[in-house]
C-alpha cells in the first residue's frame, strides 16, 4: 500500500497546534502575520511559527502557512520579504491561492507550494495549470464530487487535498461580498462576519410577511466520517479539517475521532459500528448538524438551514489531566468548567477511548474536600477508577436543550 492519507489540522494558537499534533494530527495548518485570510487573532507572529515549526519537526509533523489574502497593490512590495522569512523558518509548505503569488515564490524560493480552496478548483484542466505553475498539491474547492476528484486524479499527477470536516460557505469558498457590504469587513481580507448565517426577514411589498419566520441561507457543516473507506480508496492525499478559530477541545476530540477510524481503516479493523460512534462523537462536539454536502454528487435541502437551526447543546469540557497518582488512584485536573460530586463524566485521550466514571471525590491542592469545582483553571485532584494519562481531556454530556439560533 502507498503512502498513508494526511489528516491536516488547523491551529489558530501556538496552545492549539500542540494539541492537534498530540491527539494525531499528520500535519498542522496555520496563519503567519500577513497574507491570510483569518482575524488577527487567530494569526501566528514570526517568532511563533519558529516555535511552531520547531515542535512540529520534533514530532516528524508538518506546517503549512496561509498565504491566501487576495492581494492589493500595497501588499505587493512585501511579499518578497514574507516569503523569504516563511522560507528561513523553514516552514514545509506555503498554501496559497492567488496565481501570481504562486508563480512568484516558485521563481524566488524553494518551498513547496499548495494551492488554497480559495482558488475553488473542481477541474483538471485548472488543476494541470495550477501544476505547471509549480504547485505540488491542490486543496480542492469544498464543491468538488467524487466524480470531479476521480477525474483529476486520473488526469493529473499531483498531490489532492479535500475537507472531510467543519463550516462551509454559502458561496464558492470566500468568493462572497455578503460580510463587505453589511459589515465592512472583507471576508478575502480576513473579516468575514458570516451574514449568511444571520437572520433575514421576508418582506412582501416592502412589508414584513406576517406569521414567516426568518429566513438564513446558513449551511449544515460538512462531515465526512462515514465515508472515509471510499475517500481514502479515491487516493486523496490530505484530510482537512476547518476551523482555526476552534477551542483545543473541539480540535482535540475532532482530530482524534478521524485518528482512530484512519488508522482503523489501514489495519482493517474498521466497523461500522465504530464509524457510528465516531459519527456520534462528532454531531456532539460540533453543536450543529452536518452532511456529506457535495461529495455525492446531489446538493439538496438537506444540506442547508432555512428558517433559523435547531441546535443541541453539546458535551461540557471540563477539565485537562495534568498528572495522575498511581497509588493513591488521584488525577490531577485542571478546571475548564463547572462540575461537581456525583456527576457522570467522560475522559479520552491520544491513545484511547473513553472512560466512563460518576465523580466521588474531589480535593482542592491542600487534600480538603470539595463538592464543586467552580473557578476557571482551578487545579484539583479526582479519585478515578482507572488510571488516566497526562493530557487526557475530561468532559460531560450536557441534558440536550433545543434552541433556535441562527
Ligand atoms: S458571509 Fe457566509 S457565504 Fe459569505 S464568505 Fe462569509 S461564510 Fe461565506
Amino acid at each position: 500500500m502507498g503512502r498513508r492519507v494526511e489528516l491536516l489540522a488547523p491551529a489558530g494558537s501556538l496552545e492549539s497546534l500542540k494539541w492537534a499534533i498530540l491527539y494525531g494530527a499528520d500535519a498542522v495548518y496555520v496563519g503567519g502575520p500577513g497574507f491570510g485570510l483569518r482575524a488577527n487573532a487567530t494569526n501566528f507572529t514570526i517568532d511563533e511559527l519558529k516555535e511552531a515549526v520547531e515542535f512540529a519537526h520534533q514530532h516528524q509533523k508538518k506546517v503549512y502557512v496561509t498565504v491566501n489574502i487576495v492581494m492589493h497593490n500595497q501588499e505587493v512590495e512585501k511579499l518578497d520579504a514574507y516569503l523569504k522569512e516563511l522560507e528561513k523558518i523553514e516552514v514545509d509548505a506555503l498554501i496559497i491561492s492567488d496565481p501570481a503569488i504562486i508563480q512568484y515564490a516558485k521563481e524566488h524560493t524553494s518551498l513547496e507550494l499548495h494551492v488554497s480552496t480559495q482558488q475553488s478548483t473542481l477541474n483538471y484542466l485548472g488543476t494541470k495549470f495550477l501544476k505547471e505553475l509549480g504547485a505540488s498539491r491542490i486543496v480542492l474547492a469544498r464543491e468538488a464530487t467524487k466524480e470531479d476528484i476521480l477525474d483529476i486524479k486520473k488526469h493529473v499527477d499531483i498531490e489532492i487535498e479535500t475537507f472531510i470536516h467543519g463550516a462551509m460557505c454559502a458561496s464558492y469558498s470566500g468568493r462572497c461580498v455578503l460580510s463587505n457590504y453589511f459589515t465592512a469587513r472583507d471576508s478575502n481580507r480576513g473579516g468575514c462576519s458570516q451574514i449568511c448565517r444571520w437572520d433575514f426577514d421576508l418582506l412582501e411589498n416592502g412589508e414584513k410577511k406576517q406569521g414567516e419566520k426568518p429566513f438564513t441561507f446558513c449551511t449544515k457543516d460538512l462531515s465526512m466520517i462515514t465515508k472515509i473507506p471510499e475517500m481514502i480508496e479515491l487516493g486523496i492525499n490530505s484530510f482537512k479539517i476547518e476551523g482555526r478559530m476552534r477551542s483545543i477541545y473541539y480540535i482535540a476530540t475532532v482530530v482524534s475521532t478521524y485518528r482512530n477510524v484512519i488508522d482503523a481503516y489501514y489495519e482493517k479493523t474498521l466497523t461500522s459500528e465504530m464509524i457510528e460512534d465516531a459519527k456520534k462523537i462528532l454531531d456532539a462536539v460540533a453543536n450543529r448538524e452536518s452532511t456529506v454536502q457535495f461529495f455525492d454528487g446531489y446538493y439538496g435541502k438537506d444540506c442547508q438551514y432555512y428558517n433559523g437551526r435547531l441546535e443541541l447543546s453539546n458535551q461540557d469540557f471540563l477539565g485537562i489531566v495534568l498528572d495522575y497518582d498511581d497509588d493513591k488512584q488521584l488525577a490531577k485536573i485542571e478546571q475548564r468548567n463547572y462540575f461537581k460530586i456525583g456527576d457522570t463524566v467522560e475522559v479520552f485521550g491520544p491513545n484511547h477511548f473513553v472512560n466512563k466514571f460518576i465523580l466521588s471525590h474531589i480535593y482542592d491542592e491542600e487534600g480538603n474536600s470539595l463538592e464543586v469545582v467552580n473557578h476557571p483553571r482551578q487545579v484539583v485532584w479526582i479519585r478515578t477508577p482507572q488510571p488516566l494519562h497526562v493530557n487526557d481531556l475530561m468532559r460531560m454530556k450536557k441534558k440536550i436543550d433545543k434552541m433556535s439560533i441562527s
